[in-house]
Parts: C-alpha cells; structure tokens; sequence
C-alpha cells in the first residue's frame, strides 16, 4: 500500500479526501447566489465553533494566508484607538510589532525570549503603569510551541481596562479560547491549521461593535470593509473560490468530530505518542508537555545529528518535519499533528522515528 506525504509541519496540513474533494468543485461566480450561500454558511459555522451569538460577534473572511488575517486584525482596529501593548516570545509575535510599526499604530512591545512563559507580574505592572487600551498577543506561539496562558493575560488586562487583539492562527478550532469570559475583542486565524482546510482563506472573529467605528489604515486588509460587503451576501474582493469550498467542508467535518474538544484530545494523544517516541530514541523536548500546545511540540536535535539528516530520513518514510526558526534553526525541530491524520500513520511514523535515531 502506498501513502500520500504525511505533513507534520504546522499547516498546511494532510487534508482528508472529502476536503480535497471539494477543491475540485463545479466553477461559481462569487457575484451569484451559490457563492453568498457557501460564503454565509462558512460564516454561520465559524461563530459556532466557539457558540457566539451573532448578534455581537461576526467573521468576516478573507482570501490570503494567516499572515493576512493577523494584519486586517491590527490595520483596521489599531489605528486612532489608543496604544497597543504587543506581547513577543516568538516570531510571530515580533511580526505583529512590525505589522504595528508599518500600519503607524501608537505600540509599545513587551519582549521576551523565544519560548519563556507571560509572566502575570511583568505584565501586570506594566498595565498598572497606564496607557495602554490594547494588548495584541499569539495564544499558541508556533516558534515554540508554547501556549500563552490567555486566562492568566486577559484576567491582567481586564484589571486595567485593556482589551485583548488574538493571534489564534494555530490555536483557532484545538484549544479552549475563553471568548465568553475575557475581554476579547478579535482572534483572527486561518483555515489551514487546525480546521483542516486548504491555504489561501483566513479570517477574524471579530465583536460588531467593534467594526462600527474604525479608521482602517489598509484596503485589501480593511475588515469593516469585507464585513459590510459579506454581510449583504457580496464579496469586497475576488475571493479564493475553492478554497472556500474546502474550508466549508473542513468546518462540517470539524463539527461533526465533535469540536475544538475532539480535536484537542486527538491531537494530545498523538502528541503524546511522538513525544514517548522520541524521549525512547534519546530526543528531548523544548518545552514541557503541560507548557506545549496540542498542536505542536518543539524538541532538541541531538548532538551528533544535523537537521536535514533528520528531515531526509523522515521524509524517505513519508513524513515532513519542520525545522526550527531564526536563532532556533540549529537547535530545535517540531512536530505537529494537526491534519488528517489516522492511527496507521502514527504507527508507521514510530517506526521511523525508531529507525531514524538509532543509526
Ligand atoms: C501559521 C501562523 C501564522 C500565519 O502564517 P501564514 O504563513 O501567513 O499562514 C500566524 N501566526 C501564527 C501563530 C501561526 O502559527
């Protein structure tokens, strides 16, 4: 029997075959009734992944990567609304810095080293000291794996009427996200993690009431602008057709698994199983299991063996890894299992985990 390349890498993922399915649907015009259809209900399931009420949350969605969603996030709530404190310990949080730099937001970065936990005190003093009306932080900071602990964030920023701006690109659909209880005012993420769609769409949940009054510093990335368009049925834009198809479907299926608790259990339990496997082979990890997502783990190379022999060994069995980033890419390799992943697959990857760090 022959298998299709497993993805590790932390999106884009191994899609099932009735994901992929639909990628290959009849052609539509996005000016037609098929499209608003396809479009509104893609709406209606993102708002209920989390069970909010559409009358105070909405989700525009846009065609482009993650990156995209992050940025319309910050472009068009960030300007004229008071400062921005951008939580970094990975490189995604430093990208929302730069994003704030170029959209000419009022920010100021609370910076870490890659992979150290929030701490509520550094924050919470800074907070105490005045000024700032926003935090903006990643919950799962890929970089690492780490899961920012955003109960512990949005508790500190409630304290000083802050509210807080979410990078859920990884997290969106696989962790706990405490929309009923913190003050949250948007999480933007994408289709192609762990809502197991196809790239190329991306959106933010966003509060209504939010979107009323902004002074978007973008165009393309203006999310009042998608917003009043899609809510009428229409589109700003040309939007990725197919993967919208992809996406639909990638979020029934979601549902129909039983929801970002499923998804959670499933990916801990395979998780759990590389990470048993690779502490076998003499592997460490980066960050504690209880400190790491579910959706990705970060170990240490060993000594004696360079990354890509790793990756090429993994890869001749049918697996991509993912090296590490930046400073990290001597260091580290990561391992998510985020995808259609089934359990004939985890074992065949035990198997040359087992082979790959014996030799
Ligand atoms: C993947 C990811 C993004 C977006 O990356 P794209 O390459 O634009 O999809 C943003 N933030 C986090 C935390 C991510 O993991």
């Amino acid at each position: 029997m022959t298998h299709d390349m497993i993805l590790l890498n932390p999106g884009p993922v191994t899609l099932s075959q009735r994901v992929r399915n639909a990628l290959v649907r009849p052609d539509i015009c996005h000016r037609e009734p098929e499209f608003a259809d396809l479009q509104a209900a893609i709406r209606t399931r993102l708002l209920a992944v989390y069970g909010l009420d559409d009358n105070l949350w909405t989700a525009p969605v846009i065609s482009g990567s993650g990156t995209a969603a992050v940025e319309a996030m910050l472009a068009t709530l960030g300007p004229k609304s008071g400062r921005v404190l951008v939580i970094e310990n990975g490189v995604y949080g430093e990208r929302m810095s730069e994003m704030a730099a170029v959209h000419g937001l009022d920010y100021e970065r609370l910076a870490l080293d890659w992979g150290d936990a929030v701490d509520a005190d550094t924050l919470t003093a800074r907070l105490k000291a005045g000024g700032i009306k926003h935090v903006a932080v990643v919950h799962h900071e890929t970089t690492t794996g780490r899961l920012n602990d955003l109960t512990t964030i949005g508790a500190c920023a409630k304290a000083y009427g802050a509210d807080l701006w979410v990078d859920a690109v990884s997290s969106f659909g696989a962790e706990a996200i405490g929309f009923h209880d913190l003050p949250i005012t948007a999480v933007a993420a994408s289709a192609n993690k762990c809502l197991h769609g196809a790239p190329g769409a991306a959106f933010v949940l966003v509060r209504r009431q939010a979107l009323a009054d902004t002074s978007p510093a973008a165009v393309y990335l203006d999310l009042a602008r998608h917003e009043q368009k899609q809510r009428a049925g229409g589109t700003a834009f040309t939007p990725a057709i197919p993967v919208f198809y992809a996406l639909a479907e990638g979020l029934a299926e979601h549902a129909e698994e039983g929801g970002w608790p499923a998804r959670q259990a499933r990916y801990r339990e395979l998780a759990e199983r590389v990470a048993e496997g690779l502490s076998t082979a003499g592997v460490s990890p980066m960050i504690d299991a209880q400190a790491s997502s579910c959706v990705l783990r970060a170990f240490y190379l060993p000594q004696n063996r360079s990354y890509d022999a790793i990756h090429d060994a993994l890869k001749q069995a049918g697996f991509v890894i993912y090296a590490g980033q930046g400073g990290l890419i001597k260091s580290i390799f990561r391992v998510s299992p985020m995808g259609a992943i089934h359990d004939d697959d985890v074992e065949r990857l035990l198997t040359a985990i087992r082979h790959t760090f014996s030799d």
